[in-house]
């Protein structure tokens, strides 16, 4: 999508001054949220009696929650990783990585986010047996029930999977492999649920060029990736994922670090940065997560506002939602008491994401017109009561479709999730 041919709805200042409940209710887009940091405390804990785990450092929900996010509050990302030890331990099986995955879904959906693209290791998850293919079935298969109960409970979602190979592991060439496999097998239903792919783990030791190999085999086979980098390491870790030809960056934080200050000139980005603002190359930041891992000391330091200022293509993300104890309203509640973002900014923000989307060019703008624009739209008409700026689909349609659902779509989901959700199964309509 181009930036430049984007409608944007028109916004008074009267919309400078945002509430929580505003933003939680307007359309969000994640592009950055890990599987196994965003599981309920509630989830780890059931799952970690489901199958034996008994290393859990506390086993009441609320106090586990904290833990999560206290123990990742280190200020250092070697720390911040440990607090999955927990959470991988308790995904192990089909019916717990379907679980989190459905879950996940539902909570995104919750917070007004319409479009997520979740991602995970699965060689993280292979310690009872499972293959690697097992293991994306099942979350692909979580996913898809989580679209369908969110559905259900009134909020349309679509959540795509990115397979992420940990840099330290050695198997990127074979989580590559098992991606364009996955994509390109005729008979695998939801092979387009599987969209991109990353690496991820301790930056430091591990340059983007240590998974070379499997991003010349994506590159060959025309599969995006983004890569962590500029999070824990700086500047060379961003030079070395562009020089691996990523379309994403994650995070990308630290990318002020080749910036010169000039009192004549202003700001000016270096040559690596440059690059990067000239290619739209996405920034994937997720305040709350950077301040854990230490990349700033104070959210006031944060660049995202900079680099936004600066023409650099950003975005807002959750990253890993248990261990910051966050959300994509928290996220965007943070820019606005922080640093004063209206909607203006916020839309932008959510724009970009749809634009860097890892889904075809029809399904971003589809999703643009039928559940951003109208969100958004109505949210400009509310302050001004004129009419809307983007001649975006009709609202009604768009969300008329949340309950509606075919026959196909309805059948297999599990009656005690309904019952969760206070649906009784002959309450269902069944589109004709
Ligand atoms: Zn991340």
């Amino acid at each position: 999508m181009d930036i430049s041919s984007r409608q944007t709805p028109s916004y008074t200042p009267e919309h400078k001054s945002l509430t929580r409940e505003t933003v939680a209710s307007l359309p969000k887009a994640v592009l950055h949220d890990h599987l196994d940091g965003g599981l309920r405390p509630r989830t780890v804990i059931d799952l970690a009696t489901e199958c034996g785990y008994d290393a859990l450092p506390v086993s009441e929900p609320e106090a586990l929650g904290r833990w999560f996010v206290d123990a990742a509050d280190s200020g250092s990302l070697e720390k911040y990783l440990e607090t999955f030890a927990h959470t991988c331990a308790v995904m192990q099986t089909r019916s717990a990585l379907h679980r989190v995955a459905r879950e996940a879904v539902e909570d995104l959906a919750d917070d007004g986010v319409v479009y997520a693209e979740l991602r995970f290791a699965p060689e993280q998850h292979q310690e009872r047996g499972l293959e690697l293919v097992d293991v994306v079935d099942a979350v692909v298969e979580g996913i898809i029930e989580g679209e369908k109960t969110a559905a259900l409970a009134g909020h349309t979602i679509r959540a795509r999977v990115i397979l992420c190979a940990m840099r330290h592991s050695d198997r990127s060439q074979e989580i590559a492999d098992l991606l364009v496999a996955y994509r390109s097998e005729a008979t695998r239903d939801h092979r387009g649920y599987v969209v991109g792919f990353d690496i991820a783990g301790a930056e430091d030791g591990f340059p983007p060029s240590c998974c070379a190999a499997a991003f010349a085999t994506l590159r060959r086979e025309l599969v995006p990736f983004t890569i962590h980098a500029g999070e824990a390491a700086g500047i060379d870790s961003l030079e070395g994922a562009v020089r691996e030809g990523t379309w994403r960056i994650g995070h990308g934080a630290r990318l002020y670090e080749d910036f010169t200050a000039d009192l004549e000139t202003g700001i000016e980005p270096g040559r690596v940065s440059t690059f990067v603002r000239d290619r739209q190359i996405i920034l994937e930041l997720a305040p709350s997560s950077n301040l854990q891992t230490g990349v700033v000391d104070d959210l006031v330091d944060h660049p995202l506002p900079l680099l936004q200022q600066l023409g650099f293509a950003c975005t807002v993300n959750t990253d890993n939602r248990l261990m910051s104890g966050t959300t994509m309203t928290d996220e965007m509640m943070l820019l606005v008491d922080t640093f004063g973002y209206g909607v203006g900014e916020l839309f932008e923000l959510t724009a970009t994401a749809i634009s860097g989307a890892f889904i075809p060019e029809p399904e971003r703008r589809e999703i643009m017109a039928s559940l951003i624009v109208p969100g958004w739209d109505e949210l400009a008409e509310s302050g001004t009561g004129r009419g809307t700026a983007s001649g975006g689909a009709d609202e009604e349609t768009a969300r008329g479709s949340a309950f509606e659902l075919s026959e196909e779509d309805l059948a297999g989901i599990d009656p005690q999730i309904l019952a969760e959700l206070g649906i009784a199964p002959e309450d269902l309509q069944p589109r004709d």
